[in-house]
């Protein structure tokens, strides 16, 4: 899980209103590089379109706020990750963004998927997506979500505790089953964006930790259980993560234990999962490293780390998320309202009020996640001003893009797009201030399918009893 640091972010500071790695852009109307999804494009007339339809023509279709997946790209880059990970198996992590549509996409493209819920599981079967391909993960899985798993026999279950190897075992006493597991284990390793803390970071909720031998222990036991197959160990350490340091602790860190556990057994593990997390740009500061770039470190990190262990090479996976369902991504929202507020020092924010809000997106509010934002629906020769953008929630916190240089003439009508926002966005929406949650759409050549359709008012009165 994230956890960004919120210090210093929450209030502005008065004498300089601007965050230091933010700069006043040279052209407020250009789309910056490396945040768009490569349908993404400004057009002559000023404004942008997205694989070939224009952000109006989408606005017309679907209403706003609205995400808007460029299916081209969210491809590519599930083949990209695919290619690059050649011979290692490549999970795409569905609790990042997931539907039927798209569960369809990441199987047609030959990754398998993981999930966490019975609910995603539900939505991967519903795609048709090979059982066998997928993994179960989670670490208070109940006994009908782990009874559903074994019965339509998922590829694999990562178990989190010792009450579900308990569970496990009777589920199998019962079902006939033999689960394929792997031990999900602390590495003491916490890493997000551009460090990695690796000393004492186990004070959390995940796994069976490697300092004091709790992960051993389990390994043993689900070694010795005739219900459970011990397949390896998952390590996954964290969020947002821009190069290959905390991977390289961890591995050394799993691969330990797969050496602990062969001397205590005799036998070696067959496969290693180093979790997902790597990381995408989500404003010009964002430096993440490719995929090409990840795959070299990680296979001579797992490959020097073997040797010195004196293993064999385990079935290495990964389990990317946001890095492909991300970038894809653009949200769409309808300025609604701008002001100016006076924030001290003769200094004055502006805010520009949108129809969506921390409900469609909660991560700056829960992590102080920065965005970047433009206007979309037209050119502007203003001058660029700092402002920020805020959605229509009761709530102080709700940011959508706490800095962004926006032309100084943005008003009530115009369209706000905002880049990298496929993943953990809609998959995490709620319906705060009973807010309907907005659709989620594919346009692929010009042509816009519908994957989750607007929820209505009518949606969310079916659920309320009227008692
Ligand atoms: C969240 C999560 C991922 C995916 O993380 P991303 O940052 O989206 O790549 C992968 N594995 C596990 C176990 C996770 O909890």
């Amino acid at each position: 899980m994230t956890h960004m640091h919120v210090a210093g972010s929450i209030h502005a500071d008065a004498t300089s209103p601007a965050p230091h790695w933010l700069t006043k852009p040279g052209d407020v109307n250009a789309l910056a590089e490396g945040l768009w999804s490569s349908g993404v494009s400004r057009r002559s007339d000023g404004e942008i379109e997205i694989a070939g339809l224009s952000v109006e023509e989408i606005a017309r279709q679907i209403g706003t706020p609205a995400y808007v997946i460029d299916e081209a790209d969210f491809r590519a880059r599930a083949r990209e990750w695919k290619a690059a990970f050649a011979g290692w198996e490549v999970y795409y992590a569905g609790k990042s963004f997931l539907c039927t549509g798209v569960a369809r996409w990441v199987a047609e493209e030959g990754l398998n998927l993981d999930v966490c819920s019975a609910g995603e599981l539900t939505v991967a079967l519903r795609a048709d997506v090979d059982p066998a391909r997928i993994g179960l993960h989670g670490n208070n899985k109940s006994e009908a979500e782990l009874r559903m798993a074994l019965e339509v026999g998922v590829g694999r279950i990562i178990v989190d505790s010792s009450d579900e190897i308990s569970r496990l075992e009777r589920l199998g006493a019962e079902l006939g089953t033999v689960a394929q597991v792997l031990i999900r284990v602390t590495t003491g390793v916490e890493a997000h964006t551009h460090e990695y803390i690796a000393t004492a970071h186990e004070d959390q909720k995940f796994g069976f930790s490697i300092n004091g031998g709790a992960a051993l222990v389990a390994m043993v036991r689900t070694h010795h259980s005739p219900y459970l197959d011990l397949r390896g160990i998952h390590s996954h350490i964290g969020s947002q993560i821009f190069d290959t340091n905390g991977f390289e602790v961890a591995a050394r860190r799993t691969l330990k234990l797969f050496a602990q556990f062969k001397e205590a057994t005799g036998l070696e593990l067959a496969e290693l999962d180093l979790g997902g997390g790597f990381g995408i740009a989500y404003t010009k500061a964002d430096t993440p490293a490719t995929a090409g770039e990840l795959a070299s470190g990680l296979l001579e990190i797992v490959l020097h780390e073997c040797r010195g262990f004196g293993l064999a090479v385990p079935r290495v996976s990964i389990e990317p998320g946001r890095s492909i369902s991300g970038p894809p991504g653009t949200a769409l929202y309808r300025v609604g309202t701008v002001k100016a507020v006076e924030i001290g020092g003769g200094l004055s924010r502006r805010y520009i009020s949108v129809d969506g809000g921390m409900s469609d997106n909660i991560r700056p509010a829960l992590y102080a996640a920065e965005y970047s934002a433009t206007l979309a629906n037209r050119t502007s020769d203003a001058p660029p001003v700092l402002s920020r953008v805020v959605g229509l929630h009761c709530e102080g916190g709700d940011i959508l893009v706490r800095d962004e240089f926006l032309p100084s003439d943005v008003r009530p009508g115009d369209l706000i797009a905002v880049p990298a926002a496929g993943a953990y966005s809609r998959s995490m929406a709620s319906n705060y201030n009973h807010t309907p949650r907005p659709p989620v759409v594919a346009v692929l050549d010009g042509r816009l399918t519908t994957l989750l359709r607007r929820e209505t008012l009518d949606d969310l009165l079916a659920l309320d009893a009227g008692a």
